[in-house]
């Protein structure tokens, strides 16, 4: 079975926001925390089982800081995610790092900070 273009380009999300980071080599610092759907790793540790799932829909922070989210259907367009971590830095006059939250299943990219979910 081959996977199809759009069928790459969508991801399912649970929650997008901004807050200051309270762990690791970034703690203190404004962080834009992407947190995806569909962890399968079931650590015996887990505080988060709500992300084993995917939700039929996500929340994202409409102004970084705020929780004012929006509620957006899952799952989500990849250049949608990207405009809204885009707005998230827009809004403020800091540049936020990015803290990606998920399974070890993939290479993150270079320039964000990588936590397990
Ligand atoms: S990686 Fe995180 S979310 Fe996934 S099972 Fe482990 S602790 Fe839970």
């Amino acid at each position: 079975m081959t996977t199809k273009p759009a069928e790459l380009s969508t991801t399912r999300l649970i929650e997008v926001f901004s807050a200051i980071q309270g762990e690791g080599l970034n703690v203190g610092t404004r962080q834009i925390f992407i947190r995806f759907a569909l962890c399968d790793l079931r650590c015996n540790f887990c505080d988060s089982a709500y992300t084993w799932s995917a939700p039929s829909t996500c929340r994202i922070e409409r102004s970084p800081g705020c929780r004012d989210f929006e509620t957006h259907s899952n799952p989500v367009p990849l250049p949608l995610l990207l405009q809204w971590i885009e707005r998230q830095n827009f809004l403020v006059c800091t540049i936020a790092s990015v803290s990606l939250e998920a399974n070890h299943y993939f290479t993150p990219p270079s320039w964000c900070n990588f936590y397990p979910s």
